[in-house]
């Protein structure tokens, strides 16, 4: 354990909040032609909270070729790396072994061009995380629906729900090789909507959505992916559909032609 994780270790036990964490790649893979998982091993997860699956954290991103010193040096005292929002996508505590999967989607951005060079031994920032976006399963039946961005936060809240659960599962992903293995109730319809470039507009979940043939009781949703698409389903489920804002968790995670700071802002000003 390097100096600095020693001190953010002690740090996040005396002050009982979350310090960032300096976390080292043990493997990198494509888990399918467009999606990467990164696993990160080591005694910097030490005290890591189990059960967060579907929770967020914060992802510092070094620069290219940044040594994991002047890397350290700059989480400590800045100046700050980019900062990108990703989800825990499983936690194995016994192995001290963290998963996150990064959609591929080219160069330009910072924590999807970090990802398609990762390999053994590279490091990041890590902040967080939260609790899971969805802990609660009492409803009639579920709505999850997904682009590959949210893919995890999904397929954790598939994992987690009884597995007498019923309902439907919708993931819009870029190829049908996208598609990924999901252990998720037997009771829950899982469809998979291809769209070939996630930069395009796509109407494809709501339309689905829409012509959905609607259950009795009530329900229970987990939505998210590009910000568009997330803004017609929002004011679809809750204004025409009614469901109520406990049993919703919706959000935009990305937006085409923005980068995260700019989506972010666009967020709190109501124009995303
Ligand atoms: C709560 C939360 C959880 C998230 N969890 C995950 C996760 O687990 N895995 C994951 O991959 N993403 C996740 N995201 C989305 C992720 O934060 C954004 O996609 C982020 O913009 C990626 O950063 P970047 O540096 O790669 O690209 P940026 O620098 O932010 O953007 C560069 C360009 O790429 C475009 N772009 C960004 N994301 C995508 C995308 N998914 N597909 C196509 N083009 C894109 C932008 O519009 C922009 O034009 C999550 C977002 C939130 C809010």
């Amino acid at each position: 354990m390097t100096i600095f994780s020693k001190v953010a270790q002690v740090a996040r036990q005396v002050l009982g909040r979350p310090g960032p964490r300096l976390l080292t790649v043990k493997e990198a893979f494509y888990l399918t032609p467009n999606m990467i998982r990164v696993v990160f091993a080591g005694p910097e997860l030490e005290g890591f909270p189990a059960g967060r699956e579907g929770g967020n954290c914060k992802l510092m991103i070094p620069e290219l070729l940044e040594t994991r010193q002047s890397f350290a040096e700059r989480l400590q005292s800045g100046p700050p790396p980019v900062r990108r929002t990703y989800t825990v996508r499983k936690y194995d505590e016994d192995r001290q072994e963290l998963s996150i999967d990064f959609v591929a989607h080219g160069d330009e951005g910072p924590a999807s061009r970090w990802a398609s060079n990762a390999k053994s031994g590279d490091f990041l920032g890590f902040a967080g995380p939260s609790e899971a976006k969805v802990t609660r399963f009492d409803a009639d039946w579920y709505l999850v629906a997904a682009d590959p961005s949210a893919i995890p936060v999904a397929a954790a809240t598939l994992e987690a729900m009884p597995r007498d659960a019923k309902g439907v599962a919708i993931f819009e992903v870029t190829s049908a090789a996208d598609r990924q293995d999901i252990d998720m109730p037997k009771g829950i319809e899982a469809h998979w909507l291809i769209q070939p470039d996630p930069h395009v507009p796509s109407a494809a979940q709501e339309g689905f959505i829409r012509s959905l043939r609607w259950p009795e009781g009530r329900v229970q949703v987990c939505v998210a992916g590009e910000s568009g698409v997330i803004r017609a389903l929002r004011g679809f489920l809750a204004k025409e559909k009614q469901v109520s804002r406990e049993d919703t968790y919706i959000a935009g995670y990305w937006k085409i032609g923005l980068i995260e700071d700019e989506h972010q802002k666009a967020k709190r000003i109501g124009q995303a």
